[in-house]
C-alpha cells in the first residue's frame, strides 16, 4: 500500500503530494506521538492506578466478577493496572493497528496474556455476545480518551456508545467524572492572537493608522482549539476578571449524551476590565468521592501543590466573539456551547432582574453555531501569526528599514503570505506597490495583487517597469521549519529578470543560528520510559526509537520554545548565511564546526533559528530574543516555532561524562530547500 503525504516544498512554497511507503505514516505517527509523554506523566499514572484499584475493590465487595473494558488501550497500561488490581478479565480496545500490536507484545511480556484480550477495533465496532469480541458487557469502564479540550478526541460519542452497548448499567468508571473550569481574563497578549490591532506608521507627512476592515473586527474567528502551556504565561501578561468557575461536569459512570448542548453560569467580575479571553482547563476525579483528583489547573490556581509537567494535556485559550467592558460586581452570564468535539464561549450581560422572561431571552441569545471565520483572515493567519503582525516592536524594525530603502519613485514587489509590508511601503511613500491590497484603507488603486506564481511573472504585471525594491518578511503559511521561509530566496531567483540593476532586496540576507540547550521538561517527549508503574513498556520505547531512526538522518522538529523553558549551554552561533542580493546557487551550502559548552548541564539538543537582516544594522530574530543571563535563561520569539534537534544519546543517558564541545555538520541542499544536520558530542 502507498500513502500520499502532503508536504510543502520550500523551493516552490506550495504543497506537494509525495508518495510514501506504507510505513511512512505509521512511523511519523509513532515518532511524533504523545505516548512517551503519557508514560512519563507520573501524576496521571499514579492516579489512574489508584482509581482502578478502588473500582475493582468496589465491584469485588459487591461479590461480582470484575470485567473491565479499556477503550483506547495504547500500550495496554491501564488494562495491566486493572489485571494487577485483581480484575477477572479485561477487554483492551485499540483502533490504531501498530499500537494494538504493541499492546499485545507488552501484555505478553508482562505476563497478562490470559487476563487481557487486545481487540484491534474502534470501540463502536466491538460486538458483545457468545460469538462476539466480548463475552459479556463489562462492569468497569476505563478510558483515557481526553485531549486538552477534554472532548476533542471524541470521548463523548465513544462513551455514549459504550454505555448503550458495551457496559452494564451502574458500572464503575475510571475516571468517574471530568469537570471543566473557566476564568474570565483581560489579556492584550492573548487577544492579539485573534484581532489585528491598528498599525501606526510614522510617515513624512504625519502619522498614519492602518485599520483592519470592519468584517475582520466583527469576525468570530475559527473554532479550532487554542491549547498552550499556560504555565509559561507570566501573570503580568493577563488580568483575571473573575474567580475560577465550574463550567460543566460529565459523569462517565452514567449514560453520556454527545449531542450539541450548552451550559451557562452566572458570573460576577471581581475586577472591572475588558473581557476578552476565557481560560479553561479540566480535572478528572478517578473515584466517585473525588479523593483521587488529577488536575490541569495552572500555577496561580493552586500555588502550593507541585505542578506535573505534561505536553499531552495543557490548557485552553478561548476568544470571546467581541471584547466586552465589564464592571466589578456586575451580573454576567457565561455560556459554553459544545458540539461532539469542540467548545466555544459567549458572554452576556444580565438585563435587570432575573426573572423567567429574562432567562428565556438569554437562551435565545446563546450562539449555538460554532465560530466560522467570515473575514478570511483567520483562515490565512494562524494565532501566532496574528500575534506577530500585532507586534509593534517588530513592525517598527520593518518600518525603519523600509524608510531607509524606499524612494518616492520606488516600484515595490512584496513576496510573503498575507503581509502588511506593502501597506507600510505605500504609507511610507512608495509610488507603486505590487502584490497585496487592503480594502478598508482604500488602497485598491495603490497596491496591486498579482495572482501568479513568481516564475510566471510577466512584464505586463509590472506595467513594464523594473522592480526597484523587492521585499518580504519573509513569511509563508506552508513553512514548518524556520528555514522553509527561504522560499523567499527561490522566489527572488525566479523574478530576477524583472529586477532593476540597482534593486534593493529587503531582507538583504538571512542567517541560520544554533545553540546547545538543556530543556527543563521538553526532553521527556523523546525520552524512553522503561518501567512505568511497575510495568515493562520497553517495547514502546523501542518502537518510538525505531520510528525516529526511520529516516537516515534524523529531522529537526518545530517547537514554540517560549512554551518550553530551556537553559543555554553554549553561546548562540551563526552557522550559515544566505545572500538574498544574489540568486540561489546551484551548489549546496555546507558548514562544519564546533560549539563550545560554557555551562554545566545536559546537552539535550540543539536549537536552530533564522535571523533576517533587513537593512544595515537592522535585524529581526525568529529565535533567541535576549542573550541569556549568567544562568543561561533564554527569551524566545513568542510568535515563531524554532527547530529542535534532539541528541538521543544524551536523552537516553548513554553519555556519562560532560562533553566540552559539540561538533556539527550542516548542509543546505539548494535543490530541495531542506537542511540536513548531524551533531556529535
Ligand atoms: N490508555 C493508554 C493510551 C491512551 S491514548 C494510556 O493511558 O496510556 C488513547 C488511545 O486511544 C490512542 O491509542 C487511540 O488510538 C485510541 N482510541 C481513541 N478512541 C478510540 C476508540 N473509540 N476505540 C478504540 N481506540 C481508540
Amino acid at each position: 500500500m502507498k500513502t500520499f503525504c502532503g508536504r510543502a516544498n520550500p523551493t516552490t512554497g506550495s504543497m506537494e503530494w509525495l508518495e510514501e511507503g506504507e510505513d511512512y505514516d505509521y512511523h511519523q505517527e509513532i515518532a511524533r506521538s504523545r505516548y512517551a509523554d503519557m508514560l512519563h506523566d507520573k501524576d496521571r499514572n499514579v492516579k489512574y492506578y489508584q482509581g482502578i484499584r478502588a473500582a475493582v475493590s468496589r465491584v469485588k465487595e459487591r461479590g461480582e466478577k470484575a470485567i473491565v473494558l479499556d477503550i483506547g488501550t495504547g500500550t495496554g497500561l491501564l488494562s495491566m493496572m486493572a489485571a494487577s488490581a485483581g480484575a477477572d478479565f479485561c477487554y483492551a480496545i485499540e483502533v490504531f493497528k501498530p499500537m494494538a500490536n504493541a499492546a499485545v507484545k507488552i501484555v505478553e511480556k508482562n505476563g497478562f496474556s490470559d487476563k487481557i484480550k487486545v481487540i484491534n477495533k474502534h470501540s463502536t465496532e466491538v460486538t458483545v455476545g457468545p460469538e462476539g469480541d466480548m463475552q459479556c458487557r463489562a462492569n468497569i469502564l476505563v478510558t483515557e480518551l481526553f485531549d486538552t479540550e477534554l472532548i476533542g478526541e471524541g470521548a463523548l460519542p465513544t462513551y455514549e456508545h459504550a454505555h448503550k452497548y458495551l457496559v452494564q448499567e451502574g458500572c464503575e468508571a475510571v475516571p468517574h467524572r471530568a469537570t471543566v473550569y473557566v476564568q474570565l481574563v483581560e489579556s492584550k497578549r492573548m487577544w492579539s492572537w485573534k484581532k489585528l490591532f491598528p498599525v501606526r506608521v510614522e510617515a513624512e507627512d504625519g502619522e498614519k493608522i492602518l485599520v483592519p476592515p470592519s468584517e475582520m473586527e466583527n469576525c468570530p474567528g475559527v473554532p479550532s482549539v487554542c491549547d498552550i502551556q499556560l504555565n509559561q504565561m507570566p501573570s503580568s501578561d493577563f488580568t483575571t476578571l473573575s474567580d475560577v468557575v465550574t463550567m460543566f461536569s460529565v459523569d462517565f459512570s452514567k449514560p453520556v449524551q454527545s449531542a450539541s448542548t450548552y451550559y451557562r453560569v452566572h458570573l460576577e467580575p471581581v475586577k472591572s476590565g475588558k473581557a476578552q479571553i476565557v481560560l479553561s482547563w479540566w480535572d478528572i476525579d478517578m473515584d466517585p468521592s473525588g479523593m483521587i483528583n488529577c488536575t490541569m489547573a495552572p500555577y496561580w490556581v493552586k500555588p502550593t501543590s507541585a505542578l506535573q509537567w505534561r505536553d499531552h494535556w495543557m490548557q485552553c485559550v478561548y476568544f470571546l466573539p467581541n471584547e466586552e467592558p465589564v464592571l466589578q460586581g456586575e451580573k454576567l452570564y457565561l455560556t459554553a456551547c459544545r458540539d461532539e468535539y469542540s467548545v466555544w464561549y459567549n458572554l452576556q450581560k444580565a438585563r435587570g432582574g432575573e426573572n423567567k422572561a429574562d432567562e428565556e431571552e438569554h437562551k435565545a441569545d446563546v450562539c449555538v453555531e460554532s465560530p466560522v471565520c467570515r473575514c478570511r483572515a483567520h483562515l490565512l493567519w494562524n494565532r501566532p501569526r496574528f500575534g506577530e503582525l500585532n507586534d509593534q516592536n517588530r513592525t517598527r524594525q520593518y518600518i525603519k528599514s523600509l524608510r531607509k530603502v524606499l524612494k518616492t519613485d520606488s516600484v515595490c514587489l512584496c513576496i510573503s503570505d498575507g503581509s502588511l509590508l506593502p501597506v507600510l511601503a505605500h504609507y511610507l511613500g512608495a509610488k507603486q506597490v505590487q502584490y497585496f491590497f487592503f480594502k478598508a484603507n482604500h488602497l485598491e488603486d495603490k497596491i496591486k495583487i498579482i495572482e501568479a506564481r513568481p516564475e510566471l511573472l510577466k512584464p505586463s504585471h509590472l506595467e513594464d517597469k523594473k522592480i526597484s525594491v523587492l521585499m518580504g518578511e519573509p513569511f509563508f503559511t506552508t513553512s514548518l521549519l524556520p528555514w522553509h521561509n527561504l522560499y523567499f530566496w527561490y522566489a527572488r531567483t525566479a523574478v530576477s529578470t524583472h529586477l532593476a540593476s540597482n534593486v534593493t532586496v529587503l531582507p538583504q540576507s538571512a542567517s541560520l543560528h544554533v545553540m546547545i540547550v538543556e530543556f527543563q521538561d521538553l526532553w521527556r517527549i523523546r525520552s524512553p520510559c522503561g518501567i512505568c508503574e511497575g510495568f515493562d513498556v520497553q517495547t514502546m520505547d523501542d518502537m518510538i526509537k525505531d520510528s525516529l531512526n526511520f529516516r537516515e538522518s534524523k529531522e529537526a522538529e518545530p517547537h514554540p520554545l517560549w512554551e518550553y523553558p530551556c537553559k543555554s549551554l553554549s553561546d548562540p552561533q551563526e552557522v550559515l548565511t544566505f545572500d538574498f542580493t544574489k540568486t540561489v546557487p546551484q551548489h549546496c551550502l555546507s558548514t562544519e564546526g564546533s560549539v563550545n559548552l560554557l555551562r554545566k548541564g545536559k546537552s539535550h539538543g540543539a536549537v536552530l533559528w533564522m535571523e533576517y537582516h533587513l537593512a544595515a544594522d537592522i535585524s529581526v530574530s525568529t529565535g533567541l530574543m535576549q542573550m541569556s543571563n549568567e544562568k543561561g535563561n533564554c527569551e524566545w520569539n513568542p510568535h515563531c516555532k524554532q527547530a529542535v534537534y534532539f541528541f538521543s544519546s544524551v536523552i537516553e543517558s548513554e553519555i556519562l561524562s560532560d562533553p566540552t564541545a559539540v561538533t556539527y555538520a550542516i548542509n543546505f541542499d539548494t535543490k530541495t530547500g531542506e537542511i540536513a544536520m548531524d551533531f556529535k558530542l
